[in-house]
């Protein structure tokens, strides 16, 4: 069973670093703990900050790194007055994404007990799904490729055989994760267009094919625009979603909205040799060094980031610590003590990470 882990530790800019180092403190805690694993960090350059010192926003060094590393978290990047010169913002997460082919954008939807949220949520019910994005073709394949003339816009949508493949077996495969620790039913659906488009039709039927594979799953299929509707009116009755990049980017903030914000919003970006786990919220220059930005979303993936190496390594050790650091947030959050301005509270970063921390040792 491999132990020794090399991670490559992206801070980013504004508020990166603020969230970013509590973290790692965290996971430090975590390994010195049982002493079952260790996990060595490398701090990697890159971003928006980077990029106006030196030219360059993902140096092929840092990139090297993190190809070579068994993980990547990254916190945050890009400022709004730094951008490149064609006016595009400063985004190293896309090219990592791309060159990295991580294909696959988890991005978990939970409602911890206590948890603000805009639902009145029925007695005995919770909102506990996930959402995965495929992260490298559908309609933003085109992105930089649209045509535009003075009377016509266009841009295409791309779905391939070989990506769908991959993303649906990913999907099953994570539905039978979630059934077997009790955390999901079991159930797989495919959100799409099929009633409309031939290339969500396609999608569908690729669906179908990879659904053969994993009999004890079951399939389900919804349009995204009912989608959105259920997200509100029943969120609780879903386990697995999984769908096309666009309308993954579009669910997945309706997502973060049912979560009562961005604060408690994790993710993962998967693909078959490489993953990485970051907050879905950005870099927050407003409140950049103020010391008051919420560091949950961070704290969050990271555990996702361990549940993930534990599965990917057979390691018990991991998936255990990964499983404990959310629920250590779970229960910080219920007793409302150490949360942050952003989710009602009035702690800082540092309060909100050492009440976690407290809560591991407890
Ligand atoms: P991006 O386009 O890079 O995702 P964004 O424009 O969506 O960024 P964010 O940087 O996510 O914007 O910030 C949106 C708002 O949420 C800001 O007011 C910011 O202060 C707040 N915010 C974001 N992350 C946090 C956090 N971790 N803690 C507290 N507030 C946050």
């Amino acid at each position: 069973m491999k132990n020794e882990f090399e991670i490559a530790v992206f801070e980013g800019d504004g508020i990166g670093p603020e969230i970013m180092a509590p973290t790692v403190q965290i996971l430090n805690a975590l390994q010195k703990r049982h002493q079952a694993y260790s996990l060595n960090f490398t701090y990697c350059d890159a971003g928006a900050m980077h990029f106006s010192k030196t030219g360059q926003s993902l140096p092929e060094s840092s990139l090297e790194t993190a190809r070579k590393s068994d993980a990547i978290l990254l916190s945050a990047m890009g400022m709004p007055d730094i951008r490149y010169e064609d006016g595009t913002e400063i985004s190293p997460q896309i090219e990592l994404r791309k060159e990295l082919n991580l294909f696959a954008g988890v991005r978990p939807v939970t409602l911890y007990p206590g948890q603000n949220t805009p639902l009145k949520i029925p007695e005995g019910k919770t909102i506990d799904f996930v959402l995965i994005r495929e992260s490298t073709e559908g309609l933003f394949w085109s992105q930089g490729k649209g045509e535009v003339s003075k009377d016509q816009a266009s841009e295409t949508l791309v779905i391939t055989r070989e990506v769908s493949e991959k993303l649906f077996k990913f999907s099953f495969k994570l539905a039978q994760q979630r059934k077997s620790s009790g955390e999901g039913r079991g159930v797989v659906t495919c959100v799409d267009k099929a009633n409309v488009f031939r290339a969500f039709a396609f999608f569908r039927e690729i669906f179908d094919e990879q659904a053969k594979a994993f009999p004890d799953i079951q399939k389900e299929y919804a349009y995204v625009d009912a989608t959105a509707l259920w997200m509100v009116q029943k969120p609780w009755d879903f386990d697995v979603l999984v769908t096309e990049n666009m309308f993954g980017d579009i669910l997945s903030d309706l997502g973060a909205g049912l979560m009562g914000g961005l604060g408690l919003a994790p993710s993962a970006d998967i693909g078959l040799q490489h993953a990485l786990f970051q907050p879905c919220h950005g870099s927050a220059p407003d409140i950049a060094g103020k010391g008051v930005a919420n560091p949950f979303a961070m704290i969050l993936s990271s555990a996702m980031m361990l549940e993930w190496l534990g599965h990917e390594n057979n390691n018990s050790d991991l998936l255990k610590d990964g499983k404990n650091l959310k629920q250590a947030v779970g229960h910080v959050i219920q007793n409302k003590k150490g949360l942050t301005r952003d989710i009602g509270g009035e702690a800082g970063t540092k309060e909100a990470a050492s009440a976690i921390l407290k809560q591991l040792a407890d």
